[in-house]
Order: structure tokens, then C-alpha cells, then sequence
């Protein structure tokens, strides 16, 4: 029993929430979150970070459902990683190492449609991106006019002084704001106007994405070196996440389809022709033979006209059908027909009917009898009528 649901809200999933629609819930969140992005939201990117924490290890979800956040804090299980580990584990992110000679990986989300993702298409994608000021090659400025900032005196830090109560001072260190902590910096005239000795400047750059057939939804396009670029750092990459919007009609999992196909009483016993207009305008027939009876509930596939497989997009997984059989609503044929329906049909089972047994009445299952069934709360409240009224009652 689920008693807190806190983390659930946070990534916007139901209790019951497999591991894979929890995954694509902090997927999308964090990348949408992600400092980077939105940096006025830091609390809730590490909020997010804490709920996927949890909800993603087995042992902690459990703990989780019993006890609420109380018994992950209790257990010594909350907060082990920083929000970045977590998303760097996640998307794959560098090593240390790695990040020092490197400028920062910069994740984008792109919307796909199924279609896309089963024809293959090119997407171009527009982003701002920093790189070094063309005019002063990154230098920020004439060449060796470069001076000791007067402000800081080349530290690179001012120390501010502060009386915060009779008698007691103190001192604040802070990044010197004239030079941007540098020590050195450019005399206004010798600053160079294009990028006014920030060394680089803000251009947008048109990527092309490349969605290959049978692509699928989370995979990652890495274009290396196209993040920010900033004198002295490799620039890092740009790593493009794919979401597949919803579609109307087929469900994809794996390199399969997934469709439901309502059909008619009168079709799944005496057979059928259907229409399917698959991913690439085609249509397809699907038909069953007279007397080939599709129960409702039946699932059958149609080989190759599932989702191309990636790299080997000639190949292709099934296109599953579920079906679902429409009966005829009540009193559809006049009832002096009935005997000759009944004809036709496979023979009913003899009852065995004797005296000693008690004819019930059958009612539909509404709202309230439901409720009551699962409630004991109910039963006190309903003060109305004699208890013998009560008669659907399911026991
Ligand atoms: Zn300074
Ligand atoms: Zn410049």
C-alpha cells in the first residue's frame, strides 16, 4: 500500500509506475530543468534528481512506498549523489577528468513523430551557442594591452568589510567584478567591441539531426565539439534526445506496433476486409476468412509491418493487432427472430434446475454498489430503506 505518493507527483507518474515510464519521466524533466536551461528552477531539478534516486533503485522505492520520505531519510538512503551525478549517470555524461580539459555537454530535447521515426527524415534544429569572438581570436582585446586590474590589484577578489552587530565585523570575499575575477583587464578603449572582452559571443548554429529509420524514443544524437566554445577548453558536445510524441493509432514497443482493431459480431464470426493506413501512407488489407471466429480479446500480427530495425531498416518487426469485438446492443433483433439465431448457434448446456435452489436477479454493477463493496464505511452511512432493499449486493 502506497501511504506517500511526494516523489510519484514530483515525476508526474501513477504509484504504479513501471521502471521504464519512471525513467522517461525523470528524462524528460531533467532535461527540461537541467540549470543549464532553466537555471531561476534549481530547487526543482534537484527535487526531480531525488524522487528518480528513489523511485529507480528497488529497495528504496519499497522503503519508499512503506514509510513515506521519513523512512528514506531514517535508513541513511536519501540524498547519496548530487543532482549532476545523477544526470551525468544517466545521460552518460564525462569522467572528471574528462570535464576539466572539456567544456560542458549541453542536452536538447527534440519532439519525433512515429512517422519520422519510420521513414527517417532531417530535422534542423536552431541553437544559441557560445563561440570564440572572431574579431579578437578570444583574447578580449588589443593584443598586450592586457593590464593589472586597478580594482582588485590583481587578486582577483575584493574583500568587503561588514558590521553585522556591535562590535562584531566581518569579512566577505567575493569574485572581483571589474575584471570577472581575472586580475587583469582591458582599458575601455582597447576592449574589443565585438564581444567587449567576454572573448566569446553568442551565434546561432543551425544543426542538421539525422533520424534514421527505426530510431527509437531516448536515443541519443551526439554532434562532438558543437557545445559552447571557450578559449583554452575543448568545447563539449551536443547531445540531441529523442521523444516520440504519442500516436493516435499504433503503440510502439520494441521494433513491434501495437494497434487495437474493433470489429463487428457479425465480422468475427463471418469473416472480414479492413483497411490500415500504415506509418508510410500505405494501406494494407486485413481480412479473416468466413468461420474463422476472432474472439474479442485475440491478438494476431501481420509479420513485417512493424517498425523498421535500426541499421537494418530492410528488416522490420510485426504489426500486432488486438482485437476487440463490438457486440450488438440489447433488443437488436425482435424476438420472434431469436428462435432462428438460436438455431444457427452452437447448441446451448442443459441446466440441471431443481427446487431447493434460489432464483437471484442479475443487475448491473453501478458506481454505488461498487463503492459499497469496497468500503465498510458505506455500509454504516446507508440509512435509507429497510436492509432487505439491498438485493445486487455481490457477496
Ligand atoms: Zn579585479
Ligand atoms: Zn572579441
Amino acid at each position: 500500500m502506497v501511504h506517500e505518493t511526494g516523489y510519484y507527483d514530483l515525476l508526474g507518474v501513477s504509484p504504479k509506475a513501471s521502471v521504464d515510464e519512471i525513467k522517461k519521466a525523470y528524462r524528460k524533466l531533467a532535461l527540461k530543468y537541467h540549470p543549464d536551461k532553466n537555471p531561476a528552477e534549481g530547487d526543482k531539478f534537484k527535487h526531480i534528481s531525488q524522487a528518480y534516486e528513489v523511485l529507480s533503485d528497488p529497495q528504496k522505492r519499497e522503503l519508499y512506498d512503506q514509510g513515506g520520505e521519513q523512512a528514506i531519510k531514517e535508513g541513511g538512503m536519501g540524498g547519496r549523489s548530487s543532482p549532476m551525478d545523477i544526470f551525468n549517470m544517466f545521460f552518460g555524461g564525462g569522467g572528471r577528468m574528462q570535464r576539466e580539459r572539456r567544456g560542458k555537454n549541453v542536452m536538447h530535447q527534440l519532439n519525433v513523430t512515429l512517422e519520422e521515426m519510420y521513414k527517417g527524415t532531417t530535422r534542423k534544429l536552431g541553437l544559441q551557442k557560445n563561440v570564440i569572438c572572431e574579431k579578437c581570436d578570444g583574447y578580449g582585446g588589443k593584443k598586450g594591452a592586457l593590464e593589472k586590474c586597478s580594482n582588485c590589484k590583481g587578486k582577483g577578489v575584493q574583500i568587503k568589510v561588514q558590521q553585522i552587530g556591535p562590535g562584531m565585523i566581518q569579512q566577505i570575499q567575493s569574485m572581483c567584478q571589474d575584471c570577472q575575477g581575472q586580475g587583469e583587464k582591458f582599458n575601455s578603449k582597447d576592449r574589443c567591441k565585438n564581444c567587449h572582452g567576454h572573448k566569446v559571443e553568442r551565434k546561432k548554429k543551425i544543426l542538421e539531426v539525422h533520424i534514421d529509420k527505426g530510431m527509437k524514443d531516448g536515443q541519443r544524437i551526439t554532434f562532438h565539439g558543437e557545445g559552447d566554445q571557450e578559449p583554452g577548453l575543448e568545447p563539449g558536445d551536443v547531445v540531441i534526445v529523442l521523444e516520440q510524441k504519442e500516436h493516435t493509432v499504433f503503440q510502439r514497443q520494441d521494433d513491434d506496433l501495437v494497434m487495437k482493431m474493433n470489429i463487428k459480431l457479425v465480422e468475427a464470426l463471418c469473416g472480414f476486409k479492413k483497411t490500415v493506413q500504415t506509418l508510410d501512407n500505405r494501406m494494407i488489407i486485413i481480412s479473416s476468412e468466413a468461420g474463422e471466429v476472432i474472439k474479442h480479446g485475440d491478438v494476431k500480427s501481420v509479420q513485417n509491418e512493424g517498425m523498421p530495425i535500426y541499421k537494418n531498416p530492410c528488416e522490420k518487426g510485426q504489426l500486432i493487432i488486438q482485437f476487440q469485438v463490438d457486440f450488438p446492443e440489447k433488443h437488436w433483433l425482435p424476438e420472434h427472430l431469436m428462435y432462428q439465431l438460436e438455431r444457427l448457434l452452437p447448441p446451448r448446456e442443459d441446466v440441471m434446475i431443481t427446487d431447493d435452489m434460489e432464483e437471484v436477479d442479475l443487475c448491473d454493477v453501478d458506481a454505488r454498489t461498487e463503492q459499497k463493496n469496497n468500503s465498510g464505511e458505506a455500509y454504516e452511512e446507508d440509512d435509507e430503506g429497510p436492509r432487505g432493499g439491498v438485493q445486487c449486493q455481490t457477496q
